[in-house]
């Protein structure tokens, strides 16, 4: 049986091209999640054909994986896991971000309201270097009991990640970028990443930069994050204030995020949860997963139809409020979806179908 009540044929895309675009569903949440986009993206005539490859961390998969985003250009993904205990097998994640050079990934951290959160009207942009830093997975025993782990930072990778942050604030009418580090005590490695982001900071006089401890970060983020605007940071910072930011409106399912190099970019929930003890329940937040879908076909030049996803997403959380369990409603993942198409349905910015 189909997983959405059908109320009208599926609309043709009558524009010239359709994307393929490859789907690594993941584990956990992932595969559903997925089967909500591709339900949406029926409604909404969205012009794209999913290329989908699941990805078994114990074979090959992940070679074909990696031949399709080269091919595409474009993936959306879940989660991977890397179940195993071997440490030679290394994430499939972080495996799929560094061999396509992905080296920024931004999360737009905004509220949305309607939700109720700790904090409200948080509209901050977190750009994260995405290849190197902490997830180097460079470890070893030196000596028995005894690990060595390589943080790496590079001056080339550091002034891409400034260069995108500033140029980013320029284009978007930002004010201003924070670096956060913590080169008081990593005084080469973060010590460079802060030092290029000054560097950097004196092409761009008309935005105002300033920096950040990250511990003092975190603080701030709690007591008073309306004072950040765009914030550049290392790997494994990034990571973290991430989801410390998620948290404060609304958690895990709400929010996506977007990595992107100089030929690919990949779209996926902001916090990059497996989320497997929520699993095949229908009880997922579908929010995260459809906003990273929004942010592709906006990728993709299709802004019409992501702009018509995007305000059902809206009108569905904010003014609605049909809510899952983890923003304290009692929706099911598949209601939430089931709105989100009526309102497509319902929606007069659908000129292609008629
Ligand atoms: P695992 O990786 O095995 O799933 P975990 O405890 O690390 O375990 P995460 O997947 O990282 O869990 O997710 C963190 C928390 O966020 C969990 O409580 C999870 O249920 C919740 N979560 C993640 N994604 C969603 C979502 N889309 N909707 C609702 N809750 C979510």
């Amino acid at each position: 049986t189909p997983l959405i009540k059908k109320t009208e044929p599926i609309p043709v895309a009558l524009y010239g091209g359709r994307h393929a675009v490859t789907m690594l569903p993941g584990g956990g949440i992932g595969p559903e999640l997925m089967s909500y986009v591709r339900e949406v993206f029926k409604y909404a005539g969205a012009p794209v054909d999913f290329e989908v490859i699941d990805i078994d961390p114990s074979d090959e998969s992940i070679d074909y994986a990696l031949t399709s985003i080269k091919r595409n250009g474009v993936a959306i993904k879940g989660n991977i896991e890397t179940k195993s205990e071997n440490t030679e097998i290394i994430s499939r994640n972080v495996a799929i971000r560094n061999e396509l050079d992905l080296y920024i990934n931004i999360v737009h951290c905004k509220s949305f309201p309607g939700v109720h959160a700790r904090q409200s009207n948080i509209d901050l942009m977190i750009i994260r270097q995405n290849t190197e830093g902490e997830y180097a997975m460079l470890e070893h025993e030196s000596v028995y009991g005894v690990i060595e782990s390589m943080k790496v930072v590079t001056e080339s990778n550091s002034e891409r990640v400034a260069r995108y942050a500033f140029e980013f604030a320029k284009r978007n009418g930002r004010k201003k970028v924070t670096t956060i580090h913590k080169a008081n005590i990593m005084k080469l490695s973060d010590g460079l990443f802060l030092d290029t982001s000054k560097r950097i900071a004196l092409e761009y006089p008309e935005i105002e930069h300033n920096d950040m401890i990250i511990d003092n970060c975190c603080m701030q983020l709690v007591s008073n994050p309306h004072q950040f605007d765009v914030m550049m940071m290392t790997n494994l910072y990034g990571s973290i204030v991430s989801n410390v930011a998620c948290g404060l409106i609304g958690g895990a399912g709400l929010l996506s995020g977007r990595n992107y190099g100089d030929h690919y970019a990949i779209f996926e929930p902001g916090t990059r949860n497996t989320g497997t003890a929520i699993a095949g329940k229908n009880i997922a937040n579908p929010v995260a997963m459809l906003s990273a879908s929004v942010d592709m076909l906006e990728h993709l030049g299709h802004q019409q139809h992501a702009t018509l996803i995007r305000r059902a997403i809206e009108k569905t959380i904010c003014e609605d409020r049909i809510h899952t369990s983890d923003l304290g409603g009692t929706a099911k993942s598949t209601d939430v979806v089931q709105k989100v198409i009526d309102h497509i349905l319902e929606s007069d910015i659908r000129p292609w179908y008629k």
